[in-house]
């Protein structure tokens, strides 16, 4: 979960869309990829949309787990972190397995299904060219979220979409996290960091697993709470800011 190359003269700060849309693999990737600028967004009155491609089911390190209530869990987990980042959008589940999905003509026609019903000026998702990206739902859903956009505004892509008052769609910008290759920082404030930790705390089962992974000695919380202010710290420093958000940006192929 860290960012690659910076360009030299990074841009900075979109103007607050009136829509936004996060395409995420799993409940709380959102809020790591894009929390902080959502809640600076929230406070524009952006509508702020989820879609999360998996349903979260392999989300724990307990073979024993009840994975039904997982999944139950963590779509009430990712509504949680969505009003905590002051979001008045809703959380959409496309459900496909944990760790299964697939960047296929199928599930791109439901993505770009999402973004013509929604139609955000702009869309956020997983850099699906970060090298050395282990999770396979991470780059699918990065895959997802680009290609998506592409069949979203071209009309003869998923054309039977059209027929009930759906019409193609454009964003203005593509914002990728997790960036191979950072072109755009969003500056933020504190209250918006305080935002992304409390969203990102509210995917409460998660913690063990992902909040906690590698922490060292003491509270681990305190020190999830430090690596969180440290990450968005160092994403700031890229434009001389002090806090940020790290993003590829891609606007002209839109
Ligand atoms: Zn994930």
């Amino acid at each position: 979960m860290t960012e690659g190359r910076t360009v030299s003269s990074p841009t900075t700060d979109l103007p607050p869309p009136d829509v936004a849309l996060v395409i995420a693999a799993h409940p709380d990737d959102a809020e790591f990829g894009v929390g902080a600028t959502f809640a600076k967004w929230a406070e524009s009155a952006t509508v702020l949309h989820h879609l999360v491609l998996t349903d979260g089911s392999k989300g724990t390190w307990d073979p024993a787990v009840d994975q039904v209530a997982l999944i139950a869990t963590r779509r009430e987990e990712q509504r949680a972190a969505a009003r905590a980042l002051g979001s008045t959008g809703a959380c959409h589940f496309l459900d496909r397995v944990d760790g299964e999905l697939v960047a296929s003509t199928t599930n791109r026609g439901r993505v770009a299904e999402v973004i013509r019903r929604l139609r955000p000026d702009v869309v956020i998702g997983h850099d699906p060219w970060k090298r050395y990206r282990l999770h396979p739902d991470h780059r699918a859903a990065g895959r997802l979220c680009v290609e998506g956009v592409v069949a979203a505004r071209d009309p003869f892509f998923h054309p039977e979409q059209l027929v009930d008052g759906l019409e193609p769609h454009r964003p203005d910008a593509l914002l990728l996290f997790e960036a191979d290759e950072v072109n755009h920082v969003e500056t933020l404030e504190q209250r918006h960091l305080a935002a992304r930790i409390e969203a990102l705390e509210a995917h409460r089962s998660q913690m063990a697993t992902t909040h906690f992974y590698r922490a060292g000695e003491g509270d681990p919380l305190e020190e999830f709470r430090r690596r969180e202010a440290r990450r968005l710290r160092d994403m700031g420093d890229l434009v001389g800011a002090r806090l940020g958000e790290a993003f590829h940006i891609v606007v002209d192929q839109l």
